[in-house]
């Protein structure tokens, strides 16, 4: 009887993550938020409480995907499986436990294999998928490579045989001009590396003879590995925190990111993980999931793209955009949490360590006199300064999620 009774009192999360949300000043001493209207999100921030979250911790710079699995409750020093395994996730690459994952890029090298450009001459996601078909799967050694591309030049690769290590390295130079890497030989991984080595070849070959390279300019005639990592055993986020979940995104890297702790993924149409992602239509599609689970993960990513680019104007667009989408969420009801995994500054065009905006809104609050959704008046809120480990657990309790510690 009594667990019905808080089972009852206990309500849904719609949780909006906004990729590189936090900015620095760019216009007289104000971020992007502060200069921006978001009449949405004024509004809702001054319907809940709120504070500035380190997505990990004090100093450290985040990672989209060791920030995001930190604040959904998986912290990275323990639950990371390395950027390989995520990526191939997303990319409906089916992984065996033992297989090592990495993430892939479409290149261009010259005949001596140095690399000319990392992303191909940003191939577009048609001509790499006609592209991929030569190369989905290969077998050197008795090991097998399977390869799946993604968006544009990304793409992850598996390879699967037996008694393989992740301790290797990177065979992306990560810069232009210099050859292909080979990756350092150990003890562990000599089997891998070998076989890697020849796959890198081979690949060359059957790319560079595909008749959809010979008209490009920058032929997509190589493919880099980066991030190896292996599966973990984790446990689900619906057993660990009672909540059934499932994730809206458009990039490949965060459906991995919640696949991996066992959230359903839902496909948007229209949603790219770029500038002309349709923001609508996940609203949309937030609006249904709701009905279905308890914890709706709402992954927006373009902000942070901007962020990349350098570009002010960019970010104020998203932010726009961002504020039209939380009108058609704001009024269901629901705990809303709207925060972000890093601050991405366009001064630094990189991810950096400032703390990031965290509101949960649409519940019982204090007045702390906030009138801007921004970092700097989120500060005022009773959250204070915290860690990212704690976000979850705060959503939660705002939800009527937790219980009470002792009598
Ligand atoms: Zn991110
Ligand atoms: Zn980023």
């Amino acid at each position: 009887m009594k667990k019905s009774v808080e089972k009852m009192s206990a309500r849904k999360i719609l949780f909006i993550m906004l990729d590189g949300i936090g900015g620095l000043p760019v216009k007289n001493g104000k971020t992007e938020w502060e200069i921006t209207a978001t009449p949405n999100l004024d509004k809702l921030a001054r319907k809940g409480v709120y504070g500035l979250m380190y997505p990990i911790h004090m100093g450290v710079i985040p990672g989209s995907d060791t920030s995001q699995l930190n604040i959904l409750g998986y912290p990275p020093y323990k639950f990371y499986p390395g950027r390989g395994p995520l990526e191939a996730l997303g990319a409906e690459i089916e992984i065996q436990n033992n297989d090592i994952a990495f993430r892939a890029n479409f290149a261009t090298v010259d005949k001596k294999f140095n690399v000319i450009d990392r992303r191909a001459g940003r191939i577009g996601t048609r001509e790499a998928s006609k592209l991929a078909k030569c190369i989905e799967k290969i077998k050197i050694d008795g090991i097998e490579f399977i390869f799946k591309n993604t968006v544009e030049h990304r793409g992850a690769v598996i390879a699967r045989g037996k008694g393989l290590s992740a301790e290797i390295e990177d065979t992306d130079p990560h810069a232009t001009g210099v050859p292909i890497v080979q990756p350092r030989i150990t003890t562990k991984n000599a089997k891998l590396v070998r076989a890697i080595n020849k796959y890198t070849a081979k690949v060359h070959k059957l790319l560079q003879a595909h008749p959809i390279n010979a008209k490009r300019r920058m032929p997509a005639n190589a493919l880099l590995l980066r991030g190896a990592g292996k599966m973990k055993n984790v446990e689900k986020f619906e057993k660990r925190f009672g909540m059934s979940a499932c994730c809206i995104a458009g990039a490949a890297l965060y459906k991995g990111i919640t696949k991996y702790i066992g959230m359903d993924v839902i496909h948007v149409k229209g949603a790219t993980g770029t500038y002309d992602s349709d923001l609508n239509a996940k609203a949309k599609t937030a609006l249904r999931m709701l009905k279905k689970y308890e914890f709706v993960y709402l992954h927006v990513k373009a902000l942070d793209n901007a962020g990349h680019d350098g570009s002010t104007a960019k970010r104020q667009y998203m932010i726009r955009k961002i504020d039209k989408m939380v009108g058609k969420l704001m009024n269901e009801d629901a705990v809303i949490v709207i925060t972000g995994d890093h601050s991405t500054p366009v001064c630094k065009r990189a991810h950096s360590f400032e703390p990031v905006p965290f509101i949960v809104s649409n519940v019982e609050a204090r007045n702390y006199g906030l009138s801007k959704f921004c970092e700097v008046q989120a500060r005022k809120g009773e959250l204070g300064l915290f860690n990212g480990e704690h976000a979850l657990r705060i959503a939660m309790a705002y939800a009527g999620r937790t219980r009470k510690y002792g009598e």
